[in-house]
Formats: C-alpha cells, structure tokens, sequence
C-alpha cells in the first residue's frame, strides 16, 4: 500500500546514500555510460563477453534443459559432505541481481529510489542481454548444492531474485522471464499480500508452481539488526509459515531486509530452519557465507551494458 509504500523508499534511498553503496561495485550507474552514451546491443555485448555471438534461439533450449535438473534438497546432503566455509568462500560466485519495482518512472519518483525502479522496456533490454549472452538461470538449490558440494551447474549461471512483493514482478517480470525460458526467486514480505499494487496469495502460489521459488523477506521489513525476542517469530516465524502454507512447500531462503544483517541473526536463521540467506553487495561473512550470499541490486538506470559490466566485475 502507499502508506508502507512511501516509508520503505524512503529508508532505502537513505540507505543507498550511506551504507547500501559504499563498496564500489554496487555503486548504481549514475555511470556515464548509462547517461552519456548510447546502450550496446545486446548482440554486441554477447559477442564481447562470450568471445562469439551467441543466438537466443539455442539459449532459450539450453536454458530449458537446465532447469530440468533438478537440484538435491538441500537438507538431503549430509553435514559431512559439506565442504568448509573457506572452501565455499573460495568458489567463484555466481552472479545474483535483485529487482524490486519493475515499472515506469514517474515525475514523483526520487533520484535515488530510480535505483529500485527498472523501467519496462530496461527490464526486458537487461533479461534478452542475459539471454544473448548465454546466461543460464539457477535456483537457490542448485547454488546450495554447487557451494556445498561442487555440484556443477549449467555454463554462465545466474541468478535472478526479486523482492518486496510488488505486483509488477507477476504481471511483467514473469512473462519476461517466461520467453527465455528463466525462472527466479521472490522474496515476499507478508503484511503486503493482497495490497494494491502488490501480489496476492493465489499470485505467489501460481509463481511456485511455475517453478520459482519463493523466500522470506519478514513480515513489514523491519531491519534484522534490530529484532529481540518476539521480533524473531512476528518477523520470521509467522511469515515463513504463511509462505508455507501459501506455497506447500518448505521456505529455505531468506533475503535480508535492505541486505542488512548481523552475526547475531545467522543462528537465529538456522534455528528456524533456514539454510541460506541472502544480503546485498557487501563482503559475505568468512565463517557463515551460507547466509551471507552477495547480490547486486540491478539499477533501474543500467543499460544492458553497465549490467554486463556489474555482473562481470562484482562477482
Ligand atoms: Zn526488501
């Protein structure tokens, strides 16, 4: 609702001012390129990072067969086969963008809230260049597993990850995501279900049994930093279950609301059953990368280009 609306902006524009932003990788393309010059192709992009044009016809079938394989349970792999935290933390990352907003700017809209806003046309120009290039969508079993386990994953992985509810996420993201053949995670935040302009239940239900999967992102996206005693289960339990119920399938992932976390927060996670969770562009945690996995948030001012750029230089 507007109401909730206005405030979490509010906050998240303040935050991209201070601490979201400050490793330089994150650092939205306020970028020349994104203003001063033209956006590549997005044939030109893959012949660059690929070495070799790539058509989209064979990546939308490639891309098919990799989601068809599907990923262990997480909870399936015994704790003695899991690899060392110095050995996940030595494996290269995958790529994994965040979305929130996917729609027109409007005169309304501050510049620092643009950051969270991909225009639709930005957003279909970002996904067809992830295609063109060849990229192939994974989920968060298939990261667990690689991570864990070494299990291999399909060429030029990545992820997609969408959070705070927003119905845009259904009605142009996913049939975006659709045409290519992508699947995505969605962190919903629970008090916005069934709210104008957010996604209902039946919405988030539909998005799990296409294949996505759906994590928890808290009740009202409260910061995890602060949370005591009943915070844990108004902010955590509660949600979880409802996804639960919603989905009929278990919740594993969390994202952190604005990335922000603690190391007070990670056994409070696992005591709850999760067995990652995701934060923003800042280190991961040498002791716990599990639930401290990087994501970068895809600028609504990045052209396909700047994009590609990120991909390759934050992960
Ligand atoms: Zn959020």
């Amino acid at each position: 609702m507007i109401l909730l609306r206005t405030p979490l902006f509010v906050t998240a524009a303040a935050l991209a001012a201070s601490t979201l932003f400050t490793s330089c990788d994150t650092k939205p393309a306020t970028a020349s390129e994104a203003v001063g010059s033209p956006a590549a192709t997005a044939e030109a992009v893959a012949a660059d990072s690929a070495g070799k044009p790539v058509t989209s016809g064979t990546v939308a079938t490639t891309a098919a067969e990799a989601n068809a394989t599907p990923a262990p349970d997480p909870k399936s792999i015994a704790a003695g086969s899991m690899a060392d935290a110095a050995t996940i933390t030595a494996r290269p990352q995958v790529p994994i963008l965040c979305y929130h907003q996917i729609r027109n700017w409007r005169p309304k809209d501050s510049k620092g809230a643009k950051d969270y806003i991909v225009p639709e046309q930005a957003f279909k120009d970002q996904i067809k260049m992830l295609a063109d290039s060849g990229y192939h969508t994974i989920l968060p079993d298939q990261l667990y597993a690689y991570l864990t386990t070494g299990a291999k994953l399909p060429s030029k992985p990545i992820m997609l990850t969408f959070d705070d509810t927003d119905l845009d996420q259904f009605t142009v993201a996913r049939p975006t995501l659709d045409k290519y053949g992508y699947k995505a995670v969605y962190f919903i935040m629970t008090v916005s279900l069934g709210r104008p302009n957010y996604m209902s239940k039946a919405q988030v239900k539909q998005l799990s049994d296409e294949g996505n999967v759906i994590g928890s992102h808290t009740w009202d996206h409260h910061n995890v930093k602060k949370y005591q005693g009943q915070d844990w289960v108004t902010q955590i339990e509660k949600p979880t279950k409802t996804l639960e119920e919603i989905t009929g399938k278990k919740i594993n992932y969390f994202a952190y609301p604005f990335g922000l976390w603690n190391q007070q927060a990670i056994p409070e996670l696992k005591k709850r059953g999760f067995v990652g969770a995701f934060i923003l562009a800042e280190k991961r945690d040498p002791i716990d990368p599990l639930f401290t996995i990087r994501r970068i948030i895809a600028s609504g001012y990045w052209s396909p280009r700047t994009l590609h750029n990120s991909i390759v230089q934050s992960f």
